[in-house]
């Protein structure tokens, strides 16, 4: 009898699975596929792999204007796509290493609960008197004519060839990254969006930039714009879409759906248990306990944010609280880090957010073009706000398009997490040149005394 069955060894499931051994729990751990789950191995890491060899190809290329002299440059796609297996699979030897010296009992197949205590893998059952349901999500397909010709992001990442012109549906977070890998690339992207703006659940500007960047780069972006239909073409697919100014549309190789995805239960529970559920998602309380005394979910599959980092942060907070240990994780403050370039952060409010609060706020942005770092990298368009509380000057959130900006917000959500202010978060003096002086700058800027920006006229 184990103390603990983790179904589903992604992020979630498996950073829970080893604090709860660390906590001193006799752990099962229960896998189908492979481990490290979605962000492991068609997500996430996979896709920033692609990412980082289209970044070095792109800078190559653009070399001769950096004092680079490349003669020929040729990418091969095998070899990218090779690299990126190598970095998964080094990954993910290393969770199986963790697993095992953690003692962790792994069992390789597909798991069932057949009651609150019992899991059913294979042929054999599996006891314990807590069960952790992590088993993440899928993309989702939306009920389109012709969405059975449509690939995901799980074909695009298996590799084997990169079309040549791909269109997307969906202006999000997948729908992002692979337009930016693709234009790096140099191939011809479409991107086809619902709502007025890309990424429009972050901060407007971060949507408008994007749009603003990927033109550049030569893709086009359609937004305000809802997918109808997907037909074969003469030249490979049609995706037809409504716009406002009516019907329109647009011929790709390939067309990618990424509007979404879906919480991953399928086949999970016997017919005996009924597990509360809300639009498809597992209902789960405070303590990450579903309706079922005993059953416990985490990560993609209860819906919320759908980011590997919240899944991990919850798992944790879970079996900690199972084994009676108070880990006093921030789960509010989530930050979200999109791969464009440059690249996006997020944390806590935005300036609309606290406002729609009705939180006083006062804000500070520093412009990307005035910092030396980014001058160097040979990038220009982006920047770094600040929303702080006007009573107390706390800082309440950042917003950051910026080189390194993924890791910048670390700084930030710690300050938030920690209560700091304004004022003792510029008691720190940043290092030149580096792109996190913009945080400096923009927090300067909430009092109108950023160095590199020229006052507002008296
Ligand atoms: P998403 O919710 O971020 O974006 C989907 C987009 O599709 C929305 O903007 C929506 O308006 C649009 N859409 C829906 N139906 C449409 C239609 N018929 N026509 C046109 N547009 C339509 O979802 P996603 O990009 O598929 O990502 C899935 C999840 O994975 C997200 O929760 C995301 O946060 C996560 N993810 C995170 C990262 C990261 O953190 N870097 C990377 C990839 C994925």
């Amino acid at each position: 009898m184990y103390q603990l069955a983790v179904i589903g060894a992604g992020p979630g499931g498996y950073e829970a699975a080893i604090r709860a051994a660390q906590l001193g729990l006799r752990v099962a751990l229960i896998e189908k596929d492979a481990l490290g789950g979605t962000c492991l191995n068609r997500g996430c890491i996979p896709t920033k792999a692609l990412l980082h060899t289209a970044e070095v190809y792109r800078a190559v290329k653009e070399g001769a204007a950096l004092g680079v002299c490349a003669k020929e440059i040729s990418l091969d796609e095998r070899a990218m796509f090779a690299r990126k297996d190598e970095v998964v699979r080094g990954l993910r030897s290393g969770i199986a290493q963790l697993v095992r010296a953690n003692r962790i009992d792994l069992y390789e197949g597909e798991g069932r609960i057949e009651a609150a205590g019992r899991v059913a893998v294979g042929g054999s059952t599996v006891e314990a008197e807590r069960i952790l349901v992590a088993t993440g999500s899928v993309p989702a397909m939306p009920p389109i004519e012709g969405i059975d010709l449509c690939i995901t992001s799980d074909d695009l990442l298996d590799g084997g060839n990169l079309p040549q012109r791909l269109a997307i549906i969906g202006g999000g977070v997948i729908g992002v990254e692979f337009a930016t890998l693709l234009t790096g690339l140099g191939r011809g992207v479409a991107v086809i969006e619902a709502m007025d703006r890309l990424l429009p659940a972050l901060d407007r500007e971060f949507g408008q930039s994007v749009a603003m960047n990927l033109k550049r780069d030569g893709a086009q972006v359609f937004t305000g714009a809802r997918v109808s239909r997907v037909s074969r073409a003469q030249d490979g697919l049609c995706v037809e879409f409504e716009t406002r100014g009516g019907h329109a549309s647009c011929t790709a190789d390939a067309v990618l759906c990424a509007v979404g995805r879906r919480a991953n239960t399928d086949g999970l529970f016997g017919t005996h248990v009924q597990v509360e559920m809300e639009r498809g998602r597992i209902r789960v309380d405070g303590r990450f306990e579903t309706s079922v005394p005993g059953i416990y979910a985490v990560g993609d599959v209860t819906g919320g944010v759908q980011l590997a980092h919240a899944a991990s942060a919850q798992g944790i907070a879970c079996v900690e609280g199972i084994a009676g240990v108070s880990s006093g994780l921030r789960l509010d403050l989530i930050p979200s880090c999109v791969y464009t370039d440059p690249e996006i952060a997020s944390v806590g409010l935005t300036a609309d957010e606290a406002k729609a609060q009705g939180l006083a706020v006062r804000t500070g942005k520093a412009l990307m073009g005035a910092n030396g770092r980014t001058q160097i990298a040979g990038g220009a368009r982006g920047f770094v706000k600040v929303v702080v509380d006007a009573k107390s000057d706390a800082l309440l959130g950042a917003q950051l398009m910026c080189g390194r900006a993924t890791d910048i917000v670390g700084e930030l959500n710690a300050a938030i997490a920690a209560g700091l202010t304004r004022a003792q978060l510029l008691r720190a003096v940043r290092a030149h040149p580096t792109f996190e002086e913009a945080v400096t700058e923009a927090l300067e800027a909430v009092e109108g005394r950023a160095i590199h920006a020229a006052p507002a006229r008296r």
